[in-house]
């Protein structure tokens, strides 16, 4: 089956380098591109290079320096043009030793790790009497003081979903738990890991602290060191925890979006801008999240940057710098609010490297015959068009969006996917390369295909 869509696409690609481009039917090359990717995209040594040369890289530290460099080299490599650097700056969170066990007569060791942008316990840590919630409502529910000097817990499960919503829905446990914890007196935060797997590798992730309330420090626990305490507190004795965290934050700290670009051949001002953020948590080495994104994205405009001739409009990838603590997207958005009318559309890949299931596409466009043609080339690979507009297409792109640029969602099989986001198991032995390509090849069909089309998936009221 591979081999016979192999021979199909070279005998497609064969015909496009022999005819010129504009009589090339659109669905042709959209699906030669699609079988193209399905034969072994670039993606995978994209992803290979970045996962071993460079490894985690979290935003303001020496390493997205590095990825930095590594991203303009392959770019270049790849054969993009316009390829640069965008800089802006960011706080950041830098973590230092960590660690947590339970005191008393039972002693023993709790597998955590600090949430991004906690501050540091005092020196020596701090060691308290904990108080658990097994549902954050109950965190919620408790009265105003309850909590004078303890530990505050959530040990509430993430849901394991198809569509990762089962992640959204817990967010707050680890965004807000802290503040709503020190609002009623806690003096530091444990949560469960929003993870689905059952090991003992903690899973962090950015906290947001509101205003009205100080700043205590958070961590997560493994899911399995969460149902450790479940247990001892069962028990019906008091339960202490020592926690210890350390940190510190570097301000103005440099970050860079690093650009590429296939210049259109016709209508090089209307731009298509997709791509990832190279920027990941500390634990792994960011190959779901989201070197993944990446290397997708950059496979698939390097798949339609190698055909015979350019499409009509430009296709731009970028590497967002800093999505995990915030600023890539902001930065980006800022800088281009004034081309943003001519951005016909955006969208991120921040979902891991399993398959795609289904794309959202923006509001009343599913009908244009460009779409239907897209819809036509996407069936193959198992992918429906959504009956409902897309709405979010990633944290780096949202700010463009805001702006009125169209935006598409691919959704993607998010079963698996928080076994390993966010923890020292994200690294590149998880990825699966057919599936991986398989996003390749929709992302390059879908690119394509509003790319030589003239396509306008601006809503009426948002038009230039
Ligand atoms: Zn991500
Ligand atoms: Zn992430």
């Amino acid at each position: 089956m591979r081999l016979a869509l192999a021979a199909s696409a070279a005998l497609v690609l064969a015909a496009a380098a022999t005819s010129s481009a504009n009589a090339q039917p659109l669905a042709d090359t959209a699906a030669a591109l699609r079988d193209k990717a399905l034969a072994g995209s670039p993606a995978y040594p994209v992803l290979e290079s970045l996962t071993t040369e460079i490894g985690a890289r979290p935003a303001g530290s020496a390493a997205q320096r590095r990825a930095m460099e590594w991203g303009v080299a392959k770019l270049k490599a790849l054969g993009f043009q316009n390829v640069h650097t965008e800089p802006f700056t960011i706080t950041a969170w830098v973590r230092g030793p960590e660690s947590a066990e339970v005191t008393g007569v039972n002693p023993q060791h709790l597998a955590i790790l600090g949430l991004g942008g906690s501050v540091p316990t005092p020196a020596g840590g701090v060691e308290a009497e904990i108080a658990l919630f097994h549902t954050y409502a109950d965190l919620l529910a408790a009265p105003m003081g309850s909590l004078k000097g303890k530990i505050a817990v959530v040990t509430e499960a993430m849901v394991r979903t198809q569509d990762g919503s089962g992640y959204g829905a817990a967010n707050p446990i680890r965004r807000s738990g802290a503040s709503e914890a020190a609002k009623r007196g806690a003096v530091a935060y444990l949560c469960r890991s929003l993870a689905t797997n059952e090991n003992r590798l903690p899973h962090t992730g950015a906290l947001d602290y509101t205003p009205d309330a100080p700043k205590i420090p958070a961590a997560a626990l493994s899911v399995v060191d969460a149902e450790q305490l479940d247990r001892m507190v069962a028990l019906g004795k008091p339960v202490r925890v020592k926690l210890s965290l350390d940190s510190h934050t570097v301000p103005n700290a440099p970050a860079w979006n690093v650009v590429g670009e296939v210049v259109g051949r016709e209508k090089p001002d209307q731009i298509i801008v997709i791509g990832g953020h190279l920027d990941s948590w500390d634990p792994g080495t960011g190959a779901i999240d989201d070197g993944a994104g990446v290397a997708i994205t950059v496979g698939a405009a390097k798949l339609i940057n190698d055909l015979p001739a350019h499409p009509k409009r430009t296709v731009r990838v970028v590497m967002f710098g800093s999505e995990e603590m915030d600023g890539s997207g902001e930065a980006y958005a800022k800088a281009h609010a004034a081309e943003a009318p001519h951005i016909v559309l955006t969208g991120e890949s921040d979902e891991g490297a399993d398959p795609i299931w289904s794309l959202a596409l923006p509001k009343g466009t599913a009908d244009l015959p460009a779409m239907k043609t897209l819809a036509n080339v996407l069936a193959p690979l198992k992918i429906f068009v959504d009956r409902a507009p897309s709405r979010f297409g990633g944290s780096d792109v949202v700010g463009l969006v805001m702006q009125g640029v169209p935006v598409i969602d691919y959704h993607q099989d998010a079963t698996r996917y928080f076994d390993i986001h966010h923890s020292a198991d994200d690294t590149l032995d998880k990825v699966d390369r057919p599936k991986m390509d398989q996003n390749v090849a929709a992302w390059a069909a879908l690119v394509y295909v509003v790319a030589e089309s003239d396509v306008d998936l601006r809503p009426a009221a948002a038009k230039p």
